[in-house]
């Protein structure tokens, strides 16, 4: 696709959105019937599994930790889930990824119940269009739980940026190529921390406090469908 004239008309983005508006949401829990844990999230076009496996015995043994769990994450892109065919295996963005995952999930959880033991999150991108690092935090967070992994809380993750001096959420492919800020998000809601925050392009003060007042808005609704569909997996009705 060619870059468009302009991205935002009469206040609408390419696909009808508003600025302030997310695209559309399902997440499943409990999908896959060999790992302890697993969720699919479809965030518009994004689509993605998160599999959990453990905790479990650490191997290869000399990566134990002797007082705590590892946390273990793998997020990896299918090579159909791009336009043109991504090679398979890890590369460098693949492996930032993965660290930054580890590092927006490891706070919730309580690592020093399980010495010796890793605890592996998988996280494949069936179908990417921008935001899969924080699609793939939201897939995670309700996998682990599903997993029965004791957690302080989810995680909830998005993206926010700029388009056309328009501050967005949840930005498209389109967006994320043609505009010139993205800032992916990831929070523990309950304690309103911040685990994830990245940020390619720029931002001055004003539009990074109201990018950021953007993001902890939608993760407040991304948190509500994720607590929704782990209720939806162990039929506990609401109120109840
Ligand atoms: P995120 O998916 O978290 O937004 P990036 O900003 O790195 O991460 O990527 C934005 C989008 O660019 C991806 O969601 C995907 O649609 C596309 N993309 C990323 N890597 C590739 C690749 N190797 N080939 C084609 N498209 C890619």
């Amino acid at each position: 696709m060619e870059k468009p004239e302009k991205l935002i008309v009469d206040g609408k983005r390419l696909d009808g959105r508003a600025p302030d508006e997310l695209r559309p949401l399902k997440i499943e829990a409990g999908v896959l019937k060999r790992a302890d844990g697993s969720a699919y999230v479809e965030l518009g076009a994004n689509k993605v599994l998160a599999a959990v496996y453990g905790p479990r015995e650490m191997h290869p043994r000399h990566e134990q930790q002797p007082d705590i769990a590892v946390l273990r994450c793998r997020y990896a892109m299918a090579p159909f889930s791009v336009e043109e065919r991504k090679r398979p295996g890890p590369d460098r963005r693949s492996v930032e990824i993965s660290k930054v995952t580890r590092e927006a999930i490891e706070p919730v959880l309580f690592l020093e119940l399980y010495p010796r033991s890793v605890i592996d999150v998988f996280i494949e991108v069936l179908q990417a269009d921008a935001g899969t690092r924080t699609a793939g935090i939201n897939a995670a967070a309700v996998a682990l739980a599903d997993a029965g992994v004791p957690m302080r809380d989810l995680v909830s993750a998005v993206a926010v940026g700029k388009v056309d001096g328009t501050i967005v959420l949840d930005l498209t492919k389109e967006e994320d190529q043609w505009g010139t800020t993205d800032m992916p998000v990831a929070i523990v809601p309950r304690k309103k921390m911040i685990t994830l925050l990245q940020m390619d392009g720029h931002f001055t003060g004003a539009e990074f406090k109201q990018a950021l007042d953007l993001a902890f808005n939608a993760c407040e609704r991304i948190y509500e469908a994720q607590r929704q569909a782990l209720r939806e997996r162990y039929a506990i009705k609401q109120g109840g």
